[in-house]
């Protein structure tokens, strides 16, 4: 990925003039809706702006989803974008967004979930996805594939991002949670030490994009860990505590 103006972009966004997409860092301050801002003087609002003026676009084309780990997949255009833009007031619950409408900046946030954002080059569609272990159990990124496809794209003509996201260096997780993922897809994503479980979920939803039939060629992997990074640090629930943690913002849409 390239990294401008504080902002991850795919290597692939080059190909693609009038698209805006990238994974902001905290230099942006917190970008999640439920989240209280404290990194920045600014409010989550003013944040948002902060982002919109960066990226020369209006804030009030911005659409974000009230995140609850769920596998809804919101479609959006004229009539619900906005909604979310500044508030959780109007923001419709999901975990998905995706629009083959111009001029919708779609925004998902994120500290140690994964953030994805999927563009069907052909028919000019965008996704910004928000995956958890939950939200990776559910296949969200699949769902979320299937969409694309349903409106019209096609698997072959989707480039993917994977932005930083929690690894098996950080990503402690119970019995509970690896029963899902010990199968052929993801075994190799589980590394037991001392009789504890750890998931490399970046590499869990990696594996589903792919499985979904996107080209190995077209998905630009972020790679390293959000919580243990050194290169560029990210807010991170583990690292920054339960309470304090703030989010970063993964966007994507045409102008
Ligand atoms: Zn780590």
């Amino acid at each position: 990925m390239l990294f401008k103006e504080n902002i991850l972009i795919p290597q692939w966004k080059k190909e693609f003039n009038n698209l805006i997409c990238g994974f902001t860092t905290p230099f942006f301050g917190n970008m999640a809706l439920t989240r209280r801002s404290v990194s920045t003087k600014r409010t989550l609002k003013e944040n948002r702006v902060f982002l919109s003026e960066t990226l020369n676009i209006p804030s009030n084309t911005i659409f974000s989803p009230r995140q609850t780990h769920s596998d809804t997949v919101l479609y959006v255009n004229d009539n619900n974008v906005g909604r979310g833009a500044y508030s959780l007031d109007g923001a419709q619950d999901g975990d998905a967004c995706i629009t083959d409408k111009k001029n919708i900046l779609l925004l998902v946030s994120w500290a140690d979930c994964i953030p994805v954002l999927l563009f069907e080059e052909e028919k000019g569609i965008c996704a910004a996805i928000h995956s958890g272990w939950r939200g990776a159990k559910e296949n969200i990124a699949a769902k979320t594939i299937k969409k694309i496809i349903e409106i019209g794209g096609k698997e072959s003509n989707i480039y993917a991002a994977v932005g930083p996201g929690i690894r098996d260096c950080c990503y402690k997780v119970g019995i509970d949670v690896i029963k899902y993922f010990e199968n052929d897809n993801y075994s190799e994503f589980i590394r037991k030490n001392d009789g504890e479980y750890y998931l490399d979920l970046q590499s869990v939803v990696c594996r589903q994009i792919i499985l979904s039939g996107v080209k190995k060629e077209n998905i630009d992997n972020y790679g390293e860990c959000n919580s243990c990074s050194t290169k560029i640090e990210f807010f991170s629930c583990r690292k920054d505590g339960k309470e304090k943690f703030e989010g970063q913002a993964a966007f994507i849409g045409i102008y």
